[in-house]
């Protein structure tokens, strides 16, 4: 989505746009990125460019699930403030030195969110990529999807932990019966 801002470049500072984004899509072709965007964007002339706010759902994005290994969809929405710089400042003539990591606004007056919306979207992917908070994953025995079938596998590995832990109870009860039997005749 590029937003011309030739006119807004030419107002003073603190004077601001808003533009509601509809499903617009953003592209950064050199690594493969296409999204779209909905939400609404706040353009505000700040001294050394054009401050954006926006706050956009994008498309979910195709992930794996880290537990099961099946593919999901993550929601995904993401919001920001940054800073365009403008290159020379049409009123006054003023270059201005933007450093490498800052956006810009183009020669043209076209102010492009594309990267900034690859970006955020890359830092608010999941660190963990799980496709539901109580996603069982696979049997470590056979396989099997646990969240589609129960191959027994985990089941008998329960039984077998919760009998151990039965007699386990079972020889404190044993030693507390012990006690108390002990403790009259000291
Ligand atoms: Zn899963
Ligand atoms: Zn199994």
């Amino acid at each position: 989505m590029l937003i011309n801002v030739a006119t807004l470049a030419q107002e003073p500072i603190g004077h601001s746009r808003r533009y509601q984004a509809d499903g617009e899509s953003v592209s950064v072709p050199e690594v493969g990125f296409e999204q779209t965007i909905t939400g609404p964007i706040r353009l505000i002339r700040s001294e050394r460019g054009i401050l954006v706010t926006a706050s956009l759902d994008l498309d979910p994005v195709g992930l794996m699930c880290d537990r099961c290994l099946e593919p999901f969809e993550w929601p995904m929405h993401i919001e920001f403030d940054e800073e365009y710089v403008i290159a020379r400042d049409p009123t006054t003539g003023h270059r201005i030195e933007a450093d490498q990591d800052e956006f810009v606004v183009d020669g043209s007056w076209h102010l492009d969110l594309s990267e900034a919306v690859r970006q955020y979207e890359e830092s608010a992917l999941p660190i963990q990529s799980i496709c539901r908070p109580d996603c069982r994953g696979l049997c470590p025995t056979c396989g099997q999807n646990l969240n589609e079938a129960d191959c027994g596998h985990a089941a008998a590995g329960a039984d077998h932990r919760w009998s151990s832990l039965a007699s386990l109870a079972e020889q404190l009860r044993g030693s507390d019966e012990e006690e108390q039997h002990g403790a009259p005749e000291a």
